[in-house]
């Protein structure tokens, strides 16, 4: 899933290549991604592009004050072409949920593998219509040290789901979740409203590093080769049985119904293997 240092990246990408540009005509192959009427898709059409950021997770074109807002949820992502075919794409089968042509005869596709489907794109007059960008919490790269701390305090439950709930801090997901966990040394199950100041200060310095890194490491990088940079620079997340390159244990996982976490118990838990009953079968 594109998190916040994608998202930050395909942003650069698009303010590099695509403002300045007049969107010409947007098609729509998967009818089920659009959520929104008012004002209509076609209304894009003809106007400048004249700017390009990033709420969280969400991507935002400002297109001569309307805005296309689009969240890549799971297995979205955003693919620039070069001289881009004029006949409209054929609704419905495929991977290609939206296709942008621009004045200058380039454009980009927004694809999502997989049946399960979740990319989600808007046509708004304010990003602040659409309901997942009005819930935000503070930007992940630009929470405080003194926010923060005041966020997890006033939050009950576990590390892994107080970082990847959006509304909390916006931007970390299920990959950069485990990667500043493990950075900040720290049990995925910690309860966030029991850190210590030491573990606050760690995990907030956490945020910041494993983001910055990230961001370096995407930004500049063709849209195309942007996922294989993402998980050349990963620690523990997909990386299950695998040596933790920090101290050389086995990264171990916890698997749940529809997702998993990974994590080095000798980095962060005390070398004590947390509960997980596929896991016995997995290292055996
Ligand atoms: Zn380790």
């Amino acid at each position: 899933m594109p998190e916040l240092p994608e998202v930050e990246a395909l942003t650069a990408f698009l303010r590099a290549d695509a403002v300045g540009r007049v969107l010409t005509r947007a098609d729509l192959a998967a009818v089920q991604a659009i959520k929104t009427f008012d004002p209509p898709l076609s209304a894009l059409g003809g106007l400048e592009i004249t700017g390009a950021g990033r709420h969280g997770k969400f991507l935002d074109l400002d297109v001569s004050g309307l805005h296309l807002v689009v969240h890549l949820a799971r297995a979205g992502w955003l693919h620039w072409r070069e001289n881009l075919p004029a006949a409209p794409p054929k609704p419905g089968k495929g991977p290609l949920a939206l296709r942008v042509h621009l004045d200058d005869g380039n454009g980009f596709d927004l694809t999502e593998q997989g049946t399960r489907k979740g990319l989600a794109i808007y046509v708004v007059r304010s990003p602040s219509e659409v309901p997942g960008i009005a819930r935000l919490g503070p930007d992940a790269l630009e929470v405080d040290r003194d926010t923060f701390a005041r966020l997890m305090a006033g939050r009950s439950g576990q590390l892994k789901g107080a970082l990847t709930d959006q509304t909390l801090i916006a931007g970390i997901g299920n990959a950069y979740s485990d990667e500043i966990l493990h950075a900040a040394r720290l049990s995925p199950f910690k309860m966030a409203d029991k850190l210590s100041d030491d573990e606050l200060v760690r995990l907030h310095d956490a945020v910041r590093a494993t983001l910055t890194d990230a961001l370096e490491r995407q930004v500049g990088q063709r849209a195309a080769t942007m996922k294989g940079e993402k998980r050349s620079g990963l620690q523990v997340h997909a990386r299950t049985g695998l040596p933790c390159p920090v101290c050389g244990d086995t990264v171990r996982e916890v698997s749940f119904a529809d997702t998993s976490l990974q994590y080095c118990a000798t980095c962060q838990t005390g070398g004590k293997p947390l509960a997980d009953r596929r896991m016995s079968k997995l290292l055996r």
